[in-house]
């Protein structure tokens, strides 16, 4: 029985995972691979170099699916200072309906795309961001919570909390983001009023992530004690990879007087990133993870991945329906 929720039946997919947005990874070979497993795909738009190569992306998407796929648009810090609504225009033109936003003031993207009859999903790290986007008329809030790979803010709330006040304040739909790699994370998820969930990490290991063997692997062999937060002392703290050079940026930033981003900057730099998936290096450069790579241990197919999140999910749940049954007999 496939597992109907409000996320499933807004987005129109079978299954109610959303494949989490990922720099340099969220290319349109992986976002069809989601959406063709029954996930939603994401494309995320600021690994493309332009809004027109961002059209040619979204193109090519639509060669490889014939299902829903979204766009991500994230917010947030940058060394060059990206044509958001640049990406955002190109997508609407190429008939994107589906956008998933991320960090700092979002109004003017939320207004443009509502105004285009786009649905839009929210991350948001904190209860008051997640209230304030509602008010703005976004569709779907992502609750990422304090485990996940990247950016989770600055209050450090884990998942479990941020997700049952959630429940507590919100009057629209909510995924669940952050920690969530597999079935019983899912089942977790509904359990905490979640109508789905949003998984990055879990994806990036899959056969059709577009990145290294070798960086698959390293987080096939990862425990969930493997990351490390970077710019805590610059307010834009993001989970990562705990390797050389963020154990070097932790160093930095630690030194009496801190560090400046200038002094990170070469260390940091999402290009040199971007090389750590292409040469499989995994002590080249920055590059996050969330702490479920503990819960990862294998390389499937997205297919194999999504039916078995599936499985699992469905099995958890008629576990706990037995649960209560044999209760009722005592
Ligand atoms: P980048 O090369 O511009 O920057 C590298 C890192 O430094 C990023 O984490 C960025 O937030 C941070 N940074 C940049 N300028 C900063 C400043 N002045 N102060 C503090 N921190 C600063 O990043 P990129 O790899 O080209 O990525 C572009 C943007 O997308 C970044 O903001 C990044 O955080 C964000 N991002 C998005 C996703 C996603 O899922 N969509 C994933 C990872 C990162």
């Amino acid at each position: 029985m496939p597992i109907v929720t409000e996320l499933t039946k807004i987005l129109n997919i079978r299954v109610p995972v959303i494949q989490a947005a990922m720099q340099h990874v969220g290319l349109p070979s992986l976002a069809a691979a989601s959406s063709n497993a029954g996930a939603l795909g994401i494309l995320t738009a600021l690994t493309q170099p332009s809004p027109e190569a961002l059209r040619k992306a979204i193109r090519e998407t639509r060669e490889l699916t014939t299902k829903p796929f979204g766009v991500n648009i994230t917010l947030l810090p940058t060394i060059n200072p990206p044509d958001y609504a640049g990406y955002a225009r190109a997508a609407v033109e190429e008939g994107v309906r589906i956008f998933e936003t991320a960090g700092n003031n979002p109004k003017p993207l939320i207004e443009y795309l509502k105004a285009n009859n786009c649905i839009v999903i929210h991350k948001v790290v904190t209860i008051r961001h997640a209230k304030a986007a509602q008010k703005m008329g976004v569709d779907i809030l992502s609750i990422d919570g304090f485990e996940c790979a990247g950016h989770p803010g600055e209050e450090d709330v884990a998942g479990m909390v941020l997700l049952a006040r959630a429940a507590q304040e919100l009057s629209i739909p909510y995924i669940a983001s952050g920690g969530f790699a597999d079935g019983r994370g899912l089942a977790a998820a509904l359990a905490l009023g979640a109508q789905g969930v949003n998984m990055g990490t879990r994806f990036l290991c899959t056969v059709e992530s577009p990145i290294h063997d070798n960086i698959k692997q390293t987080i096939v062999n990862a425990t969930e004690k493997d990351t490390v937060h970077i710019f805590r002392t610059l307010n834009n703290t993001a989970r990562v990879f705990k390797n050389k050079v963020s154990t070097e940026v932790v160093r930095l930033e630690r030194r009496p007087g801190g560090a400046k981003f200038e002094e990170l900057r070469e260390l940091v730099s999402g290009q040199r990133g971007k090389v750590v998936y292409e040469i499989g290096d995994p002590d080249y450069g920055i590059w996050s993870i969330g702490q479920c790579a503990g819960l990862i241990k294998d390389i499937p197919t997205c297919e194999e991945l999504v039916r078995r999140i599936e499985s699992e999910a469905e099995s958890v749940i008629d576990g706990l329906n037995k649960l209560k049954v044999v209760k009722a007999r005592l």
